[in-house]
């Protein structure tokens, strides 16, 4: 995003709208810092500006990358889908994407305010890579990982910056006790932060056994799942 001098009055009014703290008040003018610059559309949804001084400069690849990951409305080249995620996450009772003795993860790296360079996602991604995991085909992070064993992504989009990126994989649940060991130590070589999604099958009796581990294990789940109320038809048996 830029900010065209040529019309800016120094208002400030939307420096309070970016969610990176990237445009500031300099001089007469705002300016955006394009290094922490995630491309969201924030500002300029917003509609704050009296003078309509904010413009969205044209994005090449890689920064268009940017914004694929931080603009909800931009759509992903890889997925055709907005968004950062799959639906696969929130519809595993439809889907049945993760069986009984299955764990499927989610690792969200990047808030407002603080975002994520994609140097941290491989850093996750090549932590975490040797267990074995399957990646999410659909999630819009896995084609930019160009050796699934080892977690590499491809160099040119290692410089970039989003709001937030998801690593999202299944993994035998046995392996659980080893990502969160993986996990707990990558968090300290990092310069973000991230949440961590374990998306488990309800077993029949009602048990939760891959929160159960985990919770044996000292992670105390918080207590915010997403729930289907049965708008779909399942597309699996069992
Ligand atoms: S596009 Fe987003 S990150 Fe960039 S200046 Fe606007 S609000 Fe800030
Ligand atoms: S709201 Fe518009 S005029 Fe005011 S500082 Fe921002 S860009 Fe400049």
């Amino acid at each position: 995003m830029i900010i065209n001098k040529e019309k800016c009055i120094g208002c400030g009014d939307c420096v309070p709208y970016c969610v990176m703290g990237a445009i500031s008040l300099s001089g007469e003018f705002a300016t955006i810092d394009l290094h922490e610059c995630v491309e969201c559309g924030v500002c300029i949804r917003a509609d704050v500006c009296p003078v309509d001084a904010i413009e969205q400069q044209p994005l090449e690849w890689p920064r268009s990358l940017r914004s694929f990951f931080s603009d909800p409305t931009a759509k992903h080249p890889d997925t055709g889908l907005a968004g950062r995620g799959t639906a696969e996450m929130k519809t595993n009772d439809v889907t049945g994407r993760f069986k009984s003795g299955e764990v499927g993860v989610g690792i969200e790296l990047g808030r407002p305010g603080l975002g994520t360079w994609f140097t941290d996602v491989e850093k996750v991604a090549m932590a975490i890579a040797p267990l074995g995991l399957q990646w999410e085909p659909e999630n819009p992070t896995t084609p930019l990982i160009v050796d699934k064993s080892t977690g590499k992504l491809q160099d040119d989009v290692l410089n970039e910056k989003a709001l937030s990126a998801i690593l999202e994989f299944i993994m035998p649940s046995e392996k659980l006790e080893e990502l969160l060991k993986a996990l707990d130590k990558v968090a300290k070589e990092i310069d973000t932060v991230f949440s961590l999604e374990i998306i488990t099958k309800v077993e029949p009796d009602g048990s939760m056994p891959n929160i159960e581990k985990a919770m044996e294990l000292g992670y105390e789940p918080m207590p915010n799942p997403k729930v289907n109320v049965g708008l779909g038809r399942p597309k699996f048996n069992g």
